[in-house]
């Protein structure tokens, strides 16, 4: 069973990438690491990291050198981390993990970025009134698209992961990335799906070629919006929106909307696993499934990931549940946060009901983020993975 850790790859270097990988494979008894290599901006608490217990992370970045030969058809040059101090900084880590025989997964954070949007305003989420969204790039714009599919393919060369973990590669709901959010008044949900949805150039052109006049249906969401936004929402309207609404709203031409966007986002993402197979990896995936929100059909999406990541209670009845919305072959691996729990034993039990509840796998959450004695507590669980 895979049993695997988030990790940030400074936690691994701060500390020195040997010492680390042992505290990883024989403390906590792990057979796989889940190493970011491109990731979002955070702010970062790390109680044993000997360098740095409080890091503010950088904007959208990625984690390695990148070999120039995959990125000619895109344009799109990424922010790379100045923790990255030497060209063979991520290789030396990845060598090392298998050096261990322990399974390496490359964790990659798409579209949720703070750095390109600003740079790269044709591949920025675009809100119905013309403003570039500095959180979030959009799936439906060639620059993103490209820029996905020659990430993937340089990994794949450079590190030759068992595994692609892909989160964010749909659309991102409404307020994702918001920082120190200014938001005094209550807002309609249906208010917040309109303002949510991207309107720039490649998503009206994509609805387009569904039969909508893409600006037409803009310029009437705006118009709407003003309108709504101005005013105090009534009970009624605090209700999420029902699909009958939905599907009627702006005479049919929302639903169209909508539409278009579930091939492009369903298709990046069945893009980017298929990349990982033909590398010869297995692909995972984290993140919401919707498909008014991020675009995404679960059933397309799922049908060749070989497992889902995410958080899920130990009751059978919530993991069968979860597991039930899945392909027959794809499988559900556990989120724990081990430094959630009173002790050892109160994690030892939460981990004994996800197995007997049927989870196919672990993921412990993360390597830096936690103190060595959460890392011995999952030590002394590793029967269960084992
Ligand atoms: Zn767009």
């Amino acid at each position: 069973m895979r049993a695997t850790i988030y990790t940030y790859p400074w936690d691994l270097t701060d500390e020195g990438i040997d010492s680390a990988l042992d505290t990883i494979a024989h403390t906590a008894g792990l057979n796989s690491v889940s190493l970011a290599q491109s990731y979002h901006v955070s702010t970062y608490f790390l109680p044993h990291n000997p360098r740095r217990p409080l890091y503010w992370g950088e904007e959208g970045a990625i984690y390695f050198q990148p070999s120039a030969a995959f990125y000619e058809e895109s344009p799109i040059s990424p922010l790379i981390s100045n923790v990255v101090d030497d060209p063979d900084y991520m290789r030396r880590i990845a060598d090392k993990i298998r050096e261990r025989s322990l399974d390496l997964t490359s964790w990659l954070v798409f579209n949720y970025n703070h750095y390109l949007p600003q740079r790269y305003p044709d591949a920025a989420k675009r809100d119905p009134f013309g403003h570039s969204n500095f959180a979030q790039l959009c799936p439906a714009s060639p620059l993103v698209r490209d820029y996905a599919h020659a990430l993937c393919r340089d990994i794949a060369a450079q590190f030759q992961p068992d595994e692609f973990h892909l989160e964010s590669l749909g659309y991102l709901h409404f307020s994702y990335g918001f920082r120190n959010p200014k938001v005094g008044v209550k807002i309609a949900p249906f208010c917040e799906l309109l303002m949510g949805l991207c309107y720039c150039r490649h998503c009206l052109q994509r609805a387009g070629a569904l039969g909508l006049d893409g600006e037409h249906f803009r310029a009437d969401v705006a118009e709407f919006l003003a309108r709504e936004l101005a005013s105090e929402p009534t009970p009624q309207d605090l209700r999420p929106p029902s699909a009958e609404r939905l599907a009627a709203a702006f005479s049919g031409r929302l639903q169209t909307f909508l539409d278009a966007r579930v091939e492009t986002a369903t298709s990046l993402v069945e893009e980017a696993v298929a990349i990982a197979g033909q590398a010869g990896a297995r692909a995972s995936f984290f993140g919401s499934r919707d498909r008014i929100v991020n675009g995404l059909d679960s059933d397309r999406v799922l049908r060749n990931v070989y497992m889902v990541n995410a958080g899920v209670g130990g009751e059978p009845d919530s993991v069968r549940t979860l597991r039930g919305e899945f392909p027959a072959d794809t499988g559900l691996s556990a989120i724990v946060h081990p430094g959630g729990f009173a002790d050892g034993d109160a994690l030892g039990a939460h981990l004994t009901a996800l197995g007997q509840a049927g989870v196919n796998g672990y993921a412990f959450y993360n390597y830096g983020l936690i103190r060595r004695a959460h890392l011995e507590w999952i030590g002394t669980c590793c029967h269960l993975w084992k």
